[in-house]
């Protein structure tokens, strides 16, 4: 059988495009040899958040915030941990995944795929268990995600190391974690095993935490980390890692100061994922990729070869699932219906959740700077939010990137309790074009999180202490 659609993976990108060329009423094969869903579904968004949000109850338990509210905190029972959050991924791959398949209406081949037949006559080549077979489609989309990425430091293969597939994993809690990276997956890892009970230091190479995003919520999460007691080196190369018996320890050089050797249970490496394009053979397939291994493709997601597209982390584009799922959609409207779709990143929200969460959506300051466009930015901290203050964690700050002159506002960028919710109302302002002063006089309710956009957009011209429900 030939199909109008076929799909190698079966994550977020792969799904919204098999979702779309089923009601258009394709016909979609979709090739996966791991678990149905992909990483969000199966080792990424679903146990991560699960698993944050048991550290964060262990987490408010061992500290409670509220004068007379006296609470405990036990020790971890981390295989029973690890089983619910197994149970919960299973739950909802069947749900949100499997199932849906079906629904629509779309066969799945257990197996490895390749590209055969050359540019002009591309196929799959899939390798289920020991067999082969051919899959020959009208258009192809490649949707193969990504993968970490291990940098070569000494010694590190030899000494074992942990990943964010394999460190949600673990039954035993490391005593003490060395955590490579200090990203979104890093953070988040970092703060899930220092709440859980492990001590853990970060290196990062760059001189800040979240080190792409703004100054200020670097500096926050930073602070936040620090009360914690997770420890933070920035400016930091591990030059070598070393494993005696259960031991491991790491070679840590760190701007203007001494190399000096540091003991830790467990490595975990967070240094970013790179795009999984090794033995798809896309190169005799007319695909282009770049240094990364990120395949090219132009703003339709239509590659060099015009009946092959992609979608998702392996076009090495910002790693969120949502961004999988916007772009696996318009591939799939291109290639079945030249629909012409290209995904609108201008208000694009970012969450990395830590408690606080860190939250941006749109342009960061310096990214604002770099189109020419001056800025009038103002940061607020959370103190500053009523909300913030009855639930007695006042830790975070506020950013607001506007146009100096229009006051158009082109990014939020917050350290937050809630963070992650209020962002959206901050995509849908950016999305309209709206003024500071639109935010300022916009409904907001009285303490929410949420109600911290008004107050920032509030305090441009205005002295931040006075800022008040009642003010308009
Ligand atoms: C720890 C962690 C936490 C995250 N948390 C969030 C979050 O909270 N929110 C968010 O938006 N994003 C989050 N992400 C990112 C998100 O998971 C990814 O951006 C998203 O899953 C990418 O989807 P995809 O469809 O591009 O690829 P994937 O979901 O990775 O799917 C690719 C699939 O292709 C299969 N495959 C690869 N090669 C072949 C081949 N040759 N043949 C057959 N099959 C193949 C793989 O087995 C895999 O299942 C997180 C990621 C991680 C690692």
């Amino acid at each position: 059988m030939r199909y109008d659609l076929a799909i190698v993976g079966s994550g977020a990108a792969a799904f919204a495009a098999a979702i779309t060329a089923r009601d258009a009423g394709a016909s979609v094969v979709l090739v996966e040899r791991g678990s149905i869903g992909g990483t969000c579904a199966n080792t990424g968004c679903v146990p991560s958040k699960a698993l944050l949000a048991a550290a964060a109850a262990r987490h408010d338990a061992a500290s409670s915030r509220f004068p007379g509210i006296v609470t405990q905190a036990g020790p971890v029972g981390v295989a029973a941990l690890a089983a619910g959050t197994g149970e919960l991924v299973a739950g909802m791959r069947a749900g949100k995944y499997v199932d849906l398949a079906a629904d629509y209406g779309w066969e799945i081949i257990a197996g490895t795929a390749r590209f055969a037949g050359g540019a002009d006559a591309p196929v799959l080549q899939v390798r289920p268990g020991g067999g082969a077979m051919s899959v020959e489609a009208g258009h192809y989309l490649v949707a193969t995600g990504a993968a970490p990425w291990i940098p070569p430091i000494p010694g590190l293969e030899q000494a074992g190391y942990l990943t964010s597939d394999t460190a949600m994993e673990l039954t035993e809690l490391p005593e003490s974690l060395l955590v490579i990276g200090g990203n979104a997956t890093g953070l988040e890892l970092a703060q899930l095993f220092a709440r859980l009970g492990t001590r853990v230091t970060i290196a990062e190479t760059l001189d800040r935490l979240a080190p792409y995003g703004e100054p200020e919520v670097s500096a926050a999460i930073e602070d936040v980390f620090e009360s914690e007691g997770i420890g933070t080196l920035t400016a930091a190369d591990v030059v070598s890692v070393r494993r005696d018996g259960q031991a491991r320890s790491a070679v840590i050089k760190t701007a203007g100061e001494p190399e000096r050797e540091v003991a830790y249970g467990q490595v975990l490496v967070a240094a970013g994922r790179r795009p999984v394009t090794a033995g798809l053979n896309l190169a005799a397939a007319g695909v282009e990729t770049a240094g990364r291994g990120e395949v090219l493709t132009d703003e339709c997601q239509r590659t060099a070869n015009p009946r092959i597209w992609a979608a998702g982390d392996v076009t090495g584009g910002p790693q969120f699932v949502y961004v999988a799922a916007a772009q696996g959609s318009a591939a799939a409207a291109n290639a079945l219906a030249g629909a012409g779709r290209a995904v609108d990143y201008a208000a694009l929200p970012r969450v990395t959740f830590t408690s606080p969460a860190m939250a941006s959506a749109g342009l960061t300051e310096a990214e604002l700077l770099r189109t020419g466009v001056a800025c009038d930015c103002r940061v607020l901290p959370v103190s500053a939010v009523p909300r913030a203050v009855v639930d007695r964690d006042t830790r975070g700050v506020i950013k607001l990137v506007a146009e100096a002159g229009t006051g158009r506002v082109r990014g939020v960028h917050a350290v937050a309790g809630g963070a992650g919710e209020m962002i959206t109302a901050a995509c849908y302002a950016i999305q309209a074009g709206m003024t500071v002063t639109d935010l300022a006089q916009a409904w907001a309710p009285y303490l929410t999180v949420s109600e911290g956009l008004r107050l920032a957009a509030q305090a441009f011209g205005r002295d931040v202490s006075r800022l008040s429900c009642c003010a308009a």
